[in-house]
């Protein structure tokens, strides 16, 4: 089985500028969607594609995390400079290992990768959005969220800050998958029947590429609209044979670093040569923290297999944040918006209810902010507004 890709992009009809960009190299494929100013969301959204743009071969879902890490710490180094300043992209990304047949996809931000398997499209990533958390919380429905005013804002992105949550989904395929992946210029036009629709209908990926986006532009391109597909069809994988070697040598020698090594030599130097977490001797540590655990999911005829990592279940488990329990307020510990498996436990109740806050302060609960400790989320909420009685001690003015 290999990989035959395909990718489409246009700025819209509202827009000026395009601050999507995509890359389908090899087996590999990769949406990122800019933010941050005119020129910051090109430059963040280039710098993420330029950095999987020096993946080559097949490389395994620790390394794909590892590069959206790097691509991570170099958009927010450069976002140090004035024009640059606030920058941030989203980014999905797949890559398929032929000895495996299994299509890794890793994302932060909005951007999403699906499944098109017998007719039926199924979104794999989870949005790292404000909707996808009201969505879960049971507060909108998918048609409020299609339109809902703030849609755009994500929870997470790349550049940010240093550091960085990256998701990992893998997914054992056949010939006739098609893995898709697009900004939200696609999906907030095209509901998925239509997306479905035109993925049977079009066989040929340069062709349903370009009909998606074409369709998305049609009914209003009020964003920048990018997709990307990878089919999944019969035949061999010129790089499929240097996949098998590099499966076949032994867990906790840092292969994936000697093929980076000579592609990483970047502008700005240090951070993006080779990694010094892995030249590091004592770099027994590094794969414990990313020692896979797996898991199934058995969803109909797709069977997901979702990635764990130990170094995440611990950042799962850190930082405080207030949310609603059967209409209580409640201070949670762990990452709301973690991942899936890693439910945040209840730490602490308060006496407030969501009843009582007013608008502004629902909506400051429903995005979550994550405290570094309980003390902090209990501030938080005590500075929530209750209209109905004010007992704030300070003045907040
Ligand atoms: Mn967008």
């Amino acid at each position: 089985m290999r990989v035959v890709g395909a990718s489409a992009t246009h700025v819209g009809q509202v827009r000026e500028a395009n601050q999507d960009r995509a890359l389908v190299s090899g087996s590999l494929g990769a949406v990122a969607d800019g933010m941050g100013g005119h020129l910051g969301g090109e430059h963040a959204a280039a710098l993420a594609i330029a950095e999987l743009s020096g993946v080559r071969g097949y490389i395994d879902e620790h390394r794909l995390i590892e590069v959206v890490e790097a691509a991570n710490l170099r958009i927010h180094e450069g976002s140090v400079e004035p024009q640059y300043r606030g920058m941030g992209t989203t980014v999905v990304a797949a890559t398929f290992d032929a000895s495996r047949n299994v299509i890794t996809i890793v994302n932060v931000g909005d951007s999403r990768g699906y499944l098109f398997r017998q007719q039926q499209l199924s979104q794999i990533t989870v949005d790292h959005s404000l909707v996808e958390d009201l969505l879960r919380q049971g507060r909108l429905t998918e048609e409020e969220a299609r339109v809902h005013p703030q849609r755009n804002i994500v929870t997470r992105a790349l550049g940010i800050g240093p550091e960085v949550e990256v998701d990992a989904f893998a997914v054992e395929v056949a010939p006739g998958d098609r893995i898709v992946l697009a900004s939200d210029g696609l999906f907030n036009e095209v509901e998925d029947d239509g997306i479905a629709a035109i993925l049977a209908r079009l066989a040929e990926p340069t062709e349903a590429v370009d009909e998606l986006v074409r369709v998305a532009v049609e009914r209003g391109g009020r964003d920048n609209v990018t997709v990307v597909i990878l089919d999944l069809v019969e035949g061999d994988d010129p790089a499929a044979a240097q996949d098998a070697a590099d499966d076949a040598a032994p867990v906790g020698r840092p292969i994936a670093n000697d093929k980076f090594a000579s592609d990483n030599g970047g502008p700005s130097g240090g951070t993006l040569g080779p990694d010094p977490a892995v030249a590091d001797p004592d770099k027994s540590s590094f794969w414990r923290r990313f020692r896979p655990r797996s898991m199934l999911l058995t969803l109909g005829v797709l069977s997901v297999v979702v990635l764990g990592f130990g170094g995440t279940a611990v950042y799962a488990r850190s930082g405080y944040f207030a949310d609603e329990r059967d209409g209580d307020v409640v201070i949670l510990r762990g990452r709301p918006s973690g991942m899936l498996w890693f439910k945040p436990s209840i730490e602490s109740e308060t006496s407030l209810t969501v009843d009582e806050l007013d608008g502004a302060s629902r909506e400051r609960l429903a995005q979550r902010p994550v405290w570094p400790t309980l003390e902090d989320a209990m501030d938080f909420v005590d500075n929530l507004e209750t209209p109905a009685e004010p007992d704030t001690p300070e003045p907040s003015d």
